[in-house]
């Protein structure tokens, strides 16, 4: 599995890494075999938050890092309403008690909400400079509201988390260039589409398969190779079966070439500037 620097963190960090929305759905046992199977893989960037399942998903991903706690990059989320000076940190010690550690990789704001920033960003502050985390981000950050981030803390910032795939590309307009410019990882989540990928009757869908039958792979391959390939992308698709986390580790040996990446773009073109970010 690839790997490049988080942003203007020392650290390198998985390109492809994994999700965890939804996956308590999948069953415990299901879940935790995913995960680790994903670990095995490479996929060693997990993204949790507070709000998934109401802490089951990071209960699941507490199983699923059990003695390999090193291995991973592990990200949660601090839920816009609790996101006081106050609130942040509570959250934080809840979610290190859930997953059953003592720090988190890279912490973030899962979305902007009413709290001010500055609040929001001294609890992440005081939480990195008790050791309980060693980076943190936003999420769902728009240009406006990233440039009153680095107003406050410059490249403290780490990452921000948006959503992209090949038929949502809106962040490419002014999101990705700001962060590129700023030192700042993307993180883009639902590759697939939450589950609305193209399919082999759309267009982008016959592209795609063209595509992935020229390098031997699947479709879903080819569209996570174009998100790391064609820009300075970190990736973080579910998967609760075993199945499909080994054909989204597989991505890892697909290079797409200049023309096909062009080709995937003509195809699927990213259209107009939205006036809001696109999210979930
Ligand atoms: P996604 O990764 O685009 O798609 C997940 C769906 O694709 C699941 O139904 C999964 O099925 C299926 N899938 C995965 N690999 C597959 C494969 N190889 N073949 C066929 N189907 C496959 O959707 P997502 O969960 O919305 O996004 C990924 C992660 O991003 C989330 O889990 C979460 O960690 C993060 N996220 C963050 C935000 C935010 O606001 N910051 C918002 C949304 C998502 P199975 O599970 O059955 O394998």
């Amino acid at each position: 599995m690839d790997r490049r620097p988080f942003g203007n963190a020392a650290l390198d960090v998985a390109v492809i890494g994994q999700g965890t929305w939804n996956i308590e759905k999948d069953g415990r046992a299901a879940a935790v075999a995913a995960l680790r199977r994903g670990l095995d893989l490479g996929m060693t960037h997990i993204d949790t938050a507070e709000m998934y399942g109401d802490g089951a998903a990071e209960k699941l991903v507490a199983e699923a890092i059990a003695g390999r706690r090193d291995d991973v990059f592990l990200v949660s989320k601090v839920l816009p309403e609790r996101a006081s000076r106050t609130g942040t940190i509570a959250a934080c010690e809840r979610s290190l008690t859930r997953l059953k550690t003592d720090h988190l990789e890279c912490y973030l704001l899962h979305w902007p909400g009413e709290h001010p920033l500055e609040d929001t960003v001294a609890a992440f502050e005081q939480l990195r400079r008790d050791g309980k985390i060693r980076s943190w981000g936003v999420s769902n950050f728009d240009v406006a509201e990233l440039e009153q981030v680095w107003k406050l803390a410059g490249a403290r910032l780490a990452c921000n988390q948006v959503l992209y795939h090949l038929e949502q590309r809106a962040i490419e307009h002014a999101v990705i260039p700001w962060c590129d410019q700023h030192g700042v990882a993307v993180v883009a989540y639902s590759p697939f589409g939450s589950g609305a990928f193209p399919g082999p009757r759309t267009k982008g869908g016959g592209v795609l398969a063209a595509i992935a039958e020229a390098h031997r792979a699947t479709p879903r391959q080819v569209a996570l190779a174009f998100i790391v390939q064609s820009r300075a992308l970190f990736t973080i698709p579910k998967a609760g079966r075993i199945e499909h986390v080994e054909e989204n580790a597989g991505a890892a040996g697909v290079r797409l070439t200049a023309a096909e990446i062009a080709r995937l773009e003509r195809t699927l073109p990213r259209g107009r500037r939205p006036r809001e970010l696109p999210t979930l």
